[in-house]
């Protein structure tokens, strides 16, 4: 059950409510979220609504059946918007683009991604300055100072950034440059970074669904972050790993409209990773769209021959300005539905 509190509850009535729920056989987590305060109580028991709603300082009650409670949408029927500011949202049903390299490599490339998007009307760039990387003696990023130097030319151009955090110590100091922390697919069930994004910081997170992950256990994912107090949340399809060996991944085109009816996120695709082949990125992005995705994030550098990392898989700029193109005809087609 989800219990939402009256923003000015006050501690009596809160301990009633607990003391309540208690009698129920119930187990109450009291969660503060950014947008709200809740109770959330796990048990088995059939009982009367009612006799919990009626209490003073309830401003709702919810059942919800699932596993993951907050972040389903046997609760929330409002569609879920991101505000990063200065009028760039992500919202459930809408559709955002989100660009860039997979490796932050320097200022001149920084630069000129940032132009190629500011040209196609992107507000929000990718690309990683802490980098998973399946061998150690690969690029790795650069580290802090390739963020900071990033955000600099980022915020000049009235930029965003989405970058990927790989673990807790990094959180406090990347923390002023960052607008959309990305979760890695090598840390969607690193349940520490999970909960210290959840308490300790109110930038928004996208997850990642792990290379072997079920939709469920990204889900479970996400409730840590959103239980540990941080609503502001995306998941992301990136493709899982299968039998299948001529692609890198298998982008479970699946998992979107199964994830769009079981939560109220936005769910973002990557066909970049999903696919991992260049050619294939713009049908597989395309494709997503229609499966019913609220936005894409790609991969795209100036000479993806030259790519730090994952040039294979990543466009360049005119294969992307195609891409844009095609996607906002997509998303208007899907729309006139
Ligand atoms: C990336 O976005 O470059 C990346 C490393 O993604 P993933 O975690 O999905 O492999
Ligand atoms: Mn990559």
């Amino acid at each position: 059950m989800i219990i939402q509190f009256e923003k000015d509850i006050n501690p009596d009535q809160k301990e009633k409510i607990i003391g309540s729920v208690k009698n129920l056989k119930y187990k109450p987590t009291e969660v503060k979220t950014q947008k709200g305060d809740y109770l959330i109580g796990i048990g088995k028991k059939d009982f009367d609504i009612r006799n919990i709603g009626s209490m003073q300082g309830i401003k709702d009650v919810h059942i919800v059946s699932d596993d993951y409670k907050l972040v389903s949408r046997k609760w929330k029927v409002k569609p879920t918007e991101i505000n990063l500011g200065d009028g760039v949202k992500i919202q459930e049903g809408g559709f955002q683009i989100m660009a860039g390299p997979c490796s932050i490599e320097g200022e001149q490339q920084i630069r000129k991604t940032i132009a190629h998007l500011k040209d196609n009307g992107i507000q929000i760039m990718r690309g990683g300055v802490y980098k998973p990387r399946s061998s150690p003696y690969a690029f790795r990023g650069l580290g802090i100072d390739g963020l900071k130097l990033w955000h600099e030319l980022a915020k000049e151009a009235g930029m965003k950034i989405i970058t990927e955090v790989m673990q807790v110590s990094q959180i406090a100091e990347m923390d002023p440059y960052v607008d959309i922390y990305q979760i890695g697919a090598r840390n969607t069930q690193n349940y520490n970074l999970l909960d210290e994004l959840g308490k300790n910081t109110d930038k928004p997170v996208m997850i990642k669904r792990d290379i072997s992950g079920t939709i469920d256990e990204l889900l479970s994912s996400a409730e840590y972050i959103f239980s540990g107090g941080n609503e502001r949340l995306l998941l992301c399809e990136r493709g899982i790993r299968t039998y299948e060996k001529a692609t890198r991944n298998t982008m479970d085109l699946n998992a979107i409209p199964v994830l769009k009816e079981k939560t109220h996120l936005p769910i973002i695709a990557d066909p970049s990773h999903g696919i991992g082949i260049r050619q294939h990125v713009e049908a597989i992005a395309l494709a997503s769209i229609m499966a019913g995705a609220d936005g894409v994030i790609y991969e795209t550098h100036e000479k993806p021959e030259e790519a730090f990392s994952d040039g294979q898989q990543t466009l360049d700029f005119s294969e992307s300005n195609r891409l844009i193109s095609r996607l906002k005809k997509t998303f208007e087609l899907r729309s006139s539905f």
